[in-house]
């Protein structure tokens, strides 16, 4: 039987607590893991003085797999985001966030079934960015001014957006193979292309040509805006949505707003044979230490890891006794009670049994 070597980086705030839970539930899966524990964030500051140490970067580089809990970023100058810098060094190119409503948790919605798959590097958040006011701000404003006939407000400060075709093509063509992969219908292309003809035009036009590849899947195309209203209105006429950057961190949040919230939604960063998955929620400091906050999202973060080494059965394991407990609503965390009363609610660790206990039952 393989032994997967997989990073682990439990993060800080809750993170410790609903890492130790998700090493459990995998390992009752009956999979073998070689964990290889790491920081990363305030708990490698703390250690090694580095946010980002050489060493966890090389441990996911080595075992081309991770799986992380959230991390606080430090608010001040000269501190970058972790995330943001996780996903540039290792080229992790495709954020991957399912929303499926889970029975038992309080949403608005019910039946969603949504992937969004979001291009991670470049669009909006290339960090091309000048500040209003500056030199070089100054320049590159009158640069423009002097080759574009739109002009542009000298004082303004600007980021520029970025899109390229081989990234949209990359994207695209990750969110086809997903789809297939998974026996997904359809994919929408989510863009903005009748305002921002020369860069989401790009990207629809690239991610038009990387669908007609792919026959057995359905393709349409929606504008942003309407995007979101559809998305309250009819979710169940969409299957997998691909889209650029910005777009994505917010239809993202939307969708797991969608499923429920935070505390049951989780994540992957996918790049070139390389993979780091990680619930969405962040380090909620005012939980941590407490046993008291929710491990679903990162134990079905480690359900889509398990997915992506292959582990098809151990995955839909993971996930159908996480469906029973949080079904059952007998040992579930405060947050998942109609009530949030606490005292009737089990914690973090309590959960995480009870999901072992129903794979083992
Ligand atoms: P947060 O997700 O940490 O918390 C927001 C609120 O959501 C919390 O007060 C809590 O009530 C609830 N919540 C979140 N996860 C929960 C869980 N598992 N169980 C129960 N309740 C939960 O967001 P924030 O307060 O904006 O950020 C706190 C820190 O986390 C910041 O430093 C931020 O930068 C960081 N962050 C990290 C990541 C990441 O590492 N991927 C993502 C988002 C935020």
């Amino acid at each position: 039987m393989a032994v997967y070597d997989v990073t682990i980086i439990p993060g800080d705030g809750i993170g410790p607590e609903v890492a130790e839970a998700t090493r459990r539930v995998l390992e009752a899966t009956g999979v073998k893991f070689n964990w290889d524990h790491r920081d990363i964030g305030m708990a490698a500051f703390e250690k090694h003085g580095d946010l980002i140490p050489q060493e966890t970067l090389e441990s996911i580089r080595k075992n081309k797999i991770g799986i992380k809990g959230p991390t606080t970023t430090p608010i001040g100058e000269g501190f970058r985001s972790v995330n943001v810098a996780l996903r540039q060094e290792l080229g992790l190119y495709a954020n991957l966030r399912p929303g499926k409503t889970i029975k038992g948790v309080q949403s608005n919605f019910s039946d969603i079934d949504l992937v969004v798959v979001r291009e991670n590097m470049q669009g909006m958040y290339s960090g091309v960015e000048f500040d209003a006011g500056k030199p070089e701000t100054i320049e590159v404003i009158a640069k423009i001014n002097e080759l574009n006939t739109k002009k542009v407000d000298p004082s303004a400060a600007i980021s520029i957006k970025i899109i390229t075709e081989d990234a949209t093509r990359k994207i695209a063509t990750f969110a086809y193979e997903y789809a297939r992969a998974n026996k997904r219908k359809k994919v929408t292309i989510v863009h903005k292309a009748n305002i921002m003809k020369f860069t989401d035009g790009l990207f629809l036009r690239v991610a038009q040509e990387v669908a007609a590849n792919y026959s057995d899947i359905e393709t349409n195309d929606r504008i942003i805006d309407n995007m979101c209203m559809q998305l309250m209105q009819k979710p169940e006429q969409y299957d997998v949505l691909v889209m650029a950057n910005l777009y994505g961190d917010i239809v993202s949040d939307l969708v797991a707003g969608m499923e429920g919230g935070l505390g049951v939604a989780p994540g992957g960063n996918i790049g070139e044979g390389v993979a780091v998955f990680e619930p969405i929620h962040g380090s909620a400091p005012s939980h941590a230490g407490k046993n008291e906050a929710n491990p679903t999202a990162m134990i079905l973060s480690g359900a889509m890891m398990l997915r992506h080494l292959g582990e098809l059965d151990a995955a839909i394991t993971v996930e159908r006794a996480v469906e029973q407990v949080i079904g059952d609503g007998m040992k579930v965390t405060y947050d998942l009670r109609a009530d949030r009363d606490p005292s009737k609610a089990v914690g973090t660790s309590q959960m995480a049994d009870a999901i072992i206990a129903a794979i083992q039952a």
